[in-house]
């Protein structure tokens, strides 16, 4: 999940409440949403982490716990195992990810973003994920083309409300298909992770705040990386600020450990004593747009990997 500066009070209001009426269970993230709708809501802990932006540092890891982390590494160690190449062995690979954009306008014909957006998002997923971004970014192997576009005029759905049932009722191809829908609610991204697909096929998927796209109206997100931070956790990345301070962190080795998520882009923070710099132009931190800059090899192997597993 990702959300804007601009949209954090009121997320942090609902969140609040959100985060009060979650007091005391064990797994506060699957309180709120379906347990199958993960991706980023689940793991900003219920929003907590957006919260967090919003002021209240310290809540914003764990959505998924430890032991879910732990169990979902197994288990794609397990799928691994059994795919010829065997355990962890996925090189490189390059795959071409159908994408159907789904336009969800309110009444008012609001949120109808234009071809030529739609267009420029796809290109800036191609630069992001081709390792264009800047220096030291990593070419994941990972291209994209525009499947298909739809529009639907629903107010509802434009809020993203009913969300389940709005996407498992417009949802287009397979486990390789991203789907991604365009609507105006108080976050920049949600998303769901690869390993849930299996059991929840239908709402597979990322959705997006339709003025992130090139062009858009969300000052310091509106250059398209939205998109391709959630399509990271669709491709089975975590935050880098996943786990804190730990060695476990985001299962990915080279994207160094940090405490919290990053608000803009604060060149040289340290935010934890292991070794390296805060990871801040990695796209699966929040800063800004313009202050991201790559994926790492660890990342793009993780995301072969995971590719291997669930999406293959
Ligand atoms: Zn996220």
């Amino acid at each position: 999940m990702r959300i804007s500066d601009t949209l954090r009070l009121a997320a942090a209001a609902t969140l609040g409440a959100a985060t009060l009426t979650i007091t005391g269970l064990a797994a506060p993230a699957s309180a709120q949403v379906p347990a199958s709708d993960s991706g980023c809501l689940q793991q900003g802990a219920a929003d907590p982490a957006d919260a967090a932006r919003g002021g209240r540092a310290g809540l914003d890891h764990r959505g998924i716990s430890l032991e879910q982390q732990r169990a979902i590494e197994k288990r794609t160690d397990r799928i691994l195992a059994n795919q010829k190449g065997g355990h962890r062995a996925a090189a490189a690979l390059a795959a071409s990810v159908p994408v159907y954009v789904h336009v969800m306008r309110d009444a008012n014909g609001n949120g109808d973003v234009t071809a030529s957006q739609i267009s420029q998002q796809i290109a800036v997923l191609n630069n992001s994920y081709g390792g264009g971004g800047g220096s030291g970014a990593v070419d994941t192997g990972f291209t994209f083309y525009l499947a298909g576009t739809d529009r639907y005029n629903n107010t509802q759905w434009h809020q993203d409300l009913q969300s389940a049932s709005y996407r498992s009722q417009t949802r287009l191809g397979g486990a390789n298909a991203l789907n991604i829908w365009l609507v105006d609610f108080s976050y920049l991204g949600i998303a769901t992770f690869p390993w849930d697909y299996s059991s929840n096929p239908d709402i597979d998927g990322i959705r997006v705040q339709y003025t992130s796209l090139p062009g858009g109206s969300a000052t310091n997100y509106n250059y398209g990386e939205t998109a391709t931070h959630e399509a990271g956790h669709w491709l089975g990345l975590y935050h880098t600020f996943q786990g804190g301070c730990t060695s476990t962190n985001d299962e990915v080795a080279d994207t160094p450990a940090q405490a919290s998520s990053t608000s803009g882009c604060p060149e040289g923070r340290d935010s934890c004593s292991l070794p390296g710099l805060d990871p801040i132009h990695n796209y699966m931190d929040y800063s800004y747009d313009t202050c991201y800059t790559m994926f790492t090899s660890g990342q793009s192997s993780r995301m072969s990997q995971m590719w291997s597993a669930y999406r293959a």
